[in-house]
């Protein structure tokens, strides 16, 4: 098969003042080779964690993650070093993650020294290279980070995730924090860089409008699981579960004819604390179709059509 990353049974715990919070409780998907897989969800959902925890960036509570077929965990320092290569991560605020000590040029031949890739006049010909590869020029190896705007940062996080050839990369939000004018021009290189090397991506959001261009199949997740999980025009033509409902109804419509006569689903409050969430269904406090056995038995991820999982009692046999 064609699948490069496999997420099975995945749990991120964090032991807190007043408990435990499940960042992550038991996420499973796979996403194929040149595939990007879109994970949308408010803030607090797991979704950053879930990311970190497939790069590495924290250990695992429990599950696997397994990319081209081995599991990491049981990878040996060799295969781990290579799998610390073609996995990387492209972070939401690409000023706190670029040293602002560094010049752009040492910043993007960081990881090319620490995988001993390129030296002397091939490393910097590689580093001009990359600036070009996202819009930059040879001219910024030599200037500082807070010498850039926002948009020419996340170039520059985009370049350093580059510079090692990886083969996967979580995008952790990385148009949230830009201007609305700048984020298209940022999805489009990163789409236009997934074309040239056949990269694949995991494209977390808060919101549905921004993974919805960039995705083959967008994860809807909600304090720690997923609630569904499906090809991305099917998610926006026919959401099933009733929080991917409510997001969706969120998202603005640019034919005002069918803005007007659409009907807003309000959720009312927020989202619970993950420290000791609602049993059951952790949607259930807010969902408008809560029934019984939603307060007794969690909703497993289940196939209820071609490709589409989701994780609800409405669609019980
Ligand atoms: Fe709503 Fe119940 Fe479905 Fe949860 S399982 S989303 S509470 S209907
Ligand atoms: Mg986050």
């Amino acid at each position: 098969d064609n699948i490069i990353l496999e997420v099975k049974n995945l749990k991120k715990y964090f032991h807190v003042s007043g408990g435990v919070l499940k960042a992550v409780d038991d996420v499973s998907f796979s996403i194929k080779k040149g595939e990007t897989l879109g994970l949308v969800g408010e803030s607090g959902c797991g979704k950053s964690t879930t990311g970190r925890t497939i790069i590495g960036l924290y250990e695992a509570t429990g599950g696997s993650v397994i990319f081209d077929d081995i599991p990491v965990h049981k990878m040996n320092n060799e295969i781990r070093k290579k799998f610390a290569r073609k996995a990387q991560m492209i972070f939401q605020d690409p000023y706190a993650s670029l040293n602002p000590r560094m010049t752009v040029g040492d910043i993007i031949g960081e990881g090319i020294d620490i995988h001993g890739l390129y030296t002397g006049k091939e490393r910097r010909e590689r580093i001009y290279n990359l600036l070009e590869t996202v819009g930059l020029n040879k001219e910024h190896a030599n200037r500082f980070p807070h010498e850039f705007s926002g948009g020419q940062r996340q170039r520059i996080g985009i370049a350093r995730a580059m510079a090692i050839e990886p083969e996967f990369i979580v995008c952790d939000e990385p148009i949230s924090a830009l201007d609305v004018s700048i984020q298209a021009q940022i999805v489009n290189l990163l789409m236009n860089l997934q074309e040239e090397k056949g990269l694949t991506y995991l494209f977390i959001a808060h919101d549905l409008s921004m993974v919805r261009h960039i995705s083959d199949r967008v994860a809807v997740m909600y304090l720690g699981s997923i609630a569904e999980l499906t090809q991305s025009g099917e998610l926006y033509s026919n959401p099933l579960h009733p929080y991917t409902q409510a997001l969706l109804s969120a998202v603005p419509i640019p034919d005002p004819e069918v803005e007007r006569k659409r009907e807003r689903i309000i959720l009312e409050g927020d989202v619970p604390s993950p420290i000791n969430p609602p049993s059951g269904c952790k949607f259930r406090t807010r969902c408008k179709y809560a029934m019984d056995i939603c307060s007794q038995v969690t909703p497993q991820l289940k196939e209820v059509g071609s490709g589409h999982f989701v994780a609800c009692h409405l669609f019980d046999k």
